[in-house]
């Protein structure tokens, strides 16, 4: 039953969605970011911060399976995986269904997203804090890719969208220095954002991407909270044939690997790669710096 109340979410200027709430669960402003998670009635709890929203139990499935199966999958061999921001730990929880993989680090600069998201979104991200593999750095994820000695083969950037403390993560340097953290082949992904409403954002990622990285480009998935059509990830690896992997060999991959999934299968892997044209263009754009 609706309480009457509404959030707002105002990412985009000329646009508002409002979500109905059932209940406000709960509200603080941490160091960082202003923080809410409420009820609705088709997504159930959706966690915003600074009003756009993150993370909602009904759909996070796509965007997570999405963003962690993809690379590892298209990897293959990865043992050492990075995700930068990810406060909800949803990504976590999906890369760590990988057998193959030894360590996963997650650098998240608001430990207060974290303890409030294993408190209230233990639906999907409890099996994280279980295990020994999980190793949870608070920190700015650009201060740490500019200075660790580690070398990953798979980096994940699950960030805000770039403004406040998600900006940094959008910039040439911190592309480049995650490039310098990559094991040789390894491979970048990110999350950019809506093209339909955010092409800039896309474009000017892919271009960094481009002036440091062989391949540059991008895949997408439809996830119903993030407003306007596909979700655009970034990928960036000095590896093409990566992007490139066959459906053959993903489907022994993933069934070597042993865990189903909701949203990702092999071929919506190899399938996300083919981008409508409007898409296309902007990478293309991006390629051409
Ligand atoms: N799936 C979400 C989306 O795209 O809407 C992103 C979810 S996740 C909650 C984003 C996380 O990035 C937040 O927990 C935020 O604190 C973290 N973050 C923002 N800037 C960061 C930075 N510079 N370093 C590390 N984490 C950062």
């Amino acid at each position: 039953m609706s309480s009457g109340l509404t959030f707002k979410e105002t990412l985009y200027p000329g646009v508002e969605v409002n979500y109905a709430c059932d209940s406000v669960l709960y509200q603080d402003r941490s160091e960082h970011q202003d923080l809410v998670l409420f009820e609705n009635p088709v997504f159930g709890k959706v966690l915003m911060l600074d009003g756009i929203t993150q993370v909602t139990t009904a759909d996070e499935f796509i965007y997570h399976e999405m963003m962690a199966h993809v690379p590892i999958l298209a990897h293959g061999a990865a043992r050492e995986v990075l995700i930068v921001g990810g406060g909800d730990c949803g990504m976590a929880e999906e890369a760590l269904k990988h057998p193959g993989i030894a360590r996963l680090t997650q650098v998240e600069i608001d430990d207060a997203v974290v303890e409030f998201s294993r408190t209230n979104f233990s639906e999907f991200n409890a099996p994280v804090f279980d295990d020994p593999r999980f190793d949870l750095v608070i920190a700015d994820g650009a201060r740490f890719v500019a200075e660790t000695d580690r070398r990953f083969d798979v980096v994940m950037v699950d960030s805000t969208d770039p403004m406040g403390p998600g900006a940094v993560l959008f910039t040439q340097e911190f592309y480049r220095n995650v490039h310098r953290c990559l094991t040789p082949g390894g491979v970048l992904v990110t999350q950019n954002g809506v093209p339909f409403l955010q092409r800039a954002e896309l474009v000017t990622s892919v271009r960094h991407f481009a002036s440091i990285y062989k391949d540059a480009a991008a895949y997408v998935a439809a996830i119903p909270t993030y407003f306007g059509g596909h979700m655009a990830f970034g990928w960036a690896s000095d590896n093409a044939d990566l992007r490139k992997t066959p459906v053959d060999v993903l489907t022994e991959r993933f069934d070597a690997a042993g865990f189903d999934t909701r949203y990702y299968t092999p071929e919506v892997h190899a399938a996300a790669f083919a981008l409508p044209r409007f898409i296309r263009d902007a990478v293309d754009e991006g390629r051409k710096g």
